[in-house]
């Protein structure tokens, strides 16, 4: 198979080889995914934006923007970044993988197992596009909007925020991955990965909006999330055992969350 490997170095040029290869070419980013069995891609033009200057990663007074291409590590490593999205840039689970792999490839991928995403959500986070659009990562991933994503902003990263993961084992699958954030006002964001919402689709990052408005705690708030929840039977564990453990991370999390938010109040 004849491929090509294209490197513009200006964000123009492209968007105008996307536009010249349509379906045949996919944006390049770190080609963790791009690159790996089973999720190696055919098509036959890789367009690399390496080169479009979307590694920056910046701060305007409580403004995060982290380019696209700011590797997973990078994250980890940068001053300007908040601890909570460090934690969770760490559940992705190896440092050779977070070299590799970009913000904008965690975001594009929609892997069924998305670290980063759930905290992201809880920080409100939006998607900035190259070709000017920018919209809620919430509704990015409801309607999987394609383009050029040039960056990932975080509106506010003084936002109370905290997140819990729970694996099968130590650097095993996870079988619940929860943020929460809390704001001035009380207004909570609940976001979580791996339990669904309802039994047809397949569990994908989302936010829990009907537990958001809910300001009970104990067991009220573990049953009013179980509630919310739609878990299958898998490898990760039964649908009665997910439901039960997420209903608890999570109301901890809230728990948690709602002290700190009243610390800073
Ligand atoms: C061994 C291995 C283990 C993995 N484990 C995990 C894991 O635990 N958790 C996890 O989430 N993922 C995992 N992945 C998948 C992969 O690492 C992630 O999806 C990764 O973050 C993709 O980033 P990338 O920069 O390497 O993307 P690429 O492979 O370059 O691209 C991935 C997809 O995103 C698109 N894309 C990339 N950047 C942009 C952009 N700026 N704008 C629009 N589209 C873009 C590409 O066209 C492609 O469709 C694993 C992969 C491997 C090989």
């Amino acid at each position: 198979m004849n491929i090509k490997y294209l490197t513009p170095d200006t964000v123009s040029a492209a968007l105008e080889l996307k536009a010249n290869h349509g379906s045949q070419a996919v944006w390049f980013a770190g080609g963790s995914k791009l690159n790996a069995a089973p999720t190696r891609s055919d098509a036959g033009v890789f367009i690399s934006i390496d080169k479009l200057g979307f590694d920056r990663i910046e701060l305007q007074g409580n403004t995060l923007t982290m380019g696209a291409t700011s590797r997973i590590q990078e994250l980890i490593e940068s001053e300007l970044v908040p601890q909570s999205l460090k934690q969770s840039a760490g559940y992705i689970y190896s440092r050779h993988l977070r070299n590799q792999s970009t913000l904008g490839g965690e975001v594009a991928a929609l892997q069924c197992e998305a670290p980063l995403l759930p905290m992201l959500l809880a920080l409100n986070a939006q998607v900035r596009f190259a070709d000017g659009r920018e919209l809620a990562l919430d509704s990015h991933l409801e309607t999987r909007e394609e383009g050029l994503i040039e960056a990932i902003v975080v509106p506010d990263i003084t936002l109370q925020t905290v997140s819990h993961r729970v694996t099968r084992s130590a650097d095993g699958l996870r079988v619940v991955n929860a943020a929460v954030s809390v704001d001035g006002l009380g207004r909570q964001v609940v976001a979580l990965e791996g339990v669904n919402t309802r039994f047809d689709e397949p569990t994908k990052p989302m936010r829990l909006r009907d537990i958001e408005g809910l300001g009970f705690s104990g067991d009220e708030l573990e049953q009013a999330i179980k509630s919310a929840l739609h878990a299958v039977d898998d490898i990760c564990g039964s649908a009665g055992y997910k439901e039960y453990l997420t209903a608890i991370v999570i109301s901890d999390l809230l728990n948690e969350c709602r002290e700190l938010a009243k610390g800073v109040a």
